[in-house]
């Protein structure tokens, strides 16, 4: 039995877990895929306090080594949660379909996953979510960007450095994602920006050839040939199942969690914290911001019981 459990390895379920452990409480971390999450997908971090430019996943790897510093080997599960219960006060946390691990207090820290476009032929071979994983399959071609947030502006500039040319293809003409990027990817010769448009088909016979776009101002539709096509329209929150009556409470709009300002949801001693809350600005530091806040909360209430 644990004092608390993180559900979670991105930079806020990682940085719990060194608070935590500075505060003297044993604690377990559940990460079954790489730790530092989204990070890995990212190409180049800028906003994170004390790196002026680092790439992803040498941060996430940095993060890690950090954590391991603080954390016994033994206390972190390569697997996934895939129900949480609550009975007298303790948590029961089931991983895969044998074991269960038990605690006082549960962090979910398991952020949140890109949104797919709904349209036909997006499982065609040339569609991706992540310009890191697979921006070199398109060298010497030619790719569309979707969306118009800090994710698809980042990931055009990214994919502009390797591929001919980048057309970012936008719902309005206005991009939401912030000004230093806007203006760092209109001044890339090769990132052309086709305003007021959404994809309706995603066109090829096994991989991508052509996509239909169509006008969200006018009855105007045009087909565009492409070799890749690169999503970034938000993200949805990810967390395992939770059996436990006042967790329905805390599901906001669109499934993302709302917490009080100490990370605590409906339910007593289950906290949230990270991509997954509802108010998160989605950013590094505010997730790895949470992880302190709710780590502060666990101590102080661990005195009261
Ligand atoms: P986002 O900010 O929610 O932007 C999504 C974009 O996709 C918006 O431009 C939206 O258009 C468009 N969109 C949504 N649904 C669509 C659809 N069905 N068809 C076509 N377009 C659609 O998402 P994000 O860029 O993935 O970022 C997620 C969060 O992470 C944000 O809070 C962001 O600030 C943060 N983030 C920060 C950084 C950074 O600080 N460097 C980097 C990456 C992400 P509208 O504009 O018309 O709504």
């Amino acid at each position: 039995m644990y004092d608390v459990i993180i559900v979670g390895g991105g930079p806020a379920g990682m940085n719990a877990a060194i608070y935590l452990s500075r505060m003297g409480k044993d604690v377990a971390i559940v990460e079954g895929g790489l730790f530092g999450g989204q990070l890995n997908n990212t190409e180049e971090v800028e906003n994170y306090l004390g790196f002026t430019s680092i790439d992803g996943q040498d941060l996430a790897e940095q993060m890690e080594e950090h954590m391991n510093e603080w954390i016994n080997e033994d206390n972190i599960f390569d697997e996934h949660v895939t129900v949480i219960t609550k009975e007298d006060n303790l948590f029961f946390l089931h991983l895969g379909l044998e074991e269960v691990i038990t605690s006082k207090f549960v962090i979910l820290a398991t952020g949140a996953k890109h949104k797919k476009l709904g349209v036909p032929g997006e499982n065609l071979s040339g569609v991706s979510y992540c310009a890191v994983c697979d921006g070199m399959f398109f060298k010497n071609k030619n790719v569309i960007v979707v969306g118009g947030g800090n994710s698809a502006i980042e990931e055009a500039i990214y994919l502009a450095e390797i591929v001919d040319n980048v057309t970012v293809v936008h719902r309005r003409d206005e991009l939401r994602a912030d000004s230093i990027l806007i203006e760092r990817a209109k001044s890339y010769k090769n990132i052309h920006f086709e305003w007021s448009y959404v994809i309706e088909s995603i066109n090829g016979e096994e991989k991508v050839e052509s996509v239909n776009l169509v006008s969200t101002k006018n009855e105007e539709n045009k087909t565009v040939d492409i070799d890749g096509v690169f999503i970034y329209i938000g993200v949805n929150p990810v967390y395992p199942e939770i059996e436990i009556p006042e967790f329905s409470q805390s599901i906001g709009e669109d499934k993302f969690l709302l917490t009080n300002s100490y990370m605590e949801t409906s339910v007593d001693g289950l906290f949230a914290i990270g991509d997954i809350r509802e108010d998160s600005p989605r950013q590094i530091i505010s997730a790895a911001g949470d992880s302190a806040v709710a780590s502060k909360k666990i101590f102080d209430k661990s005195l009261e019981k």
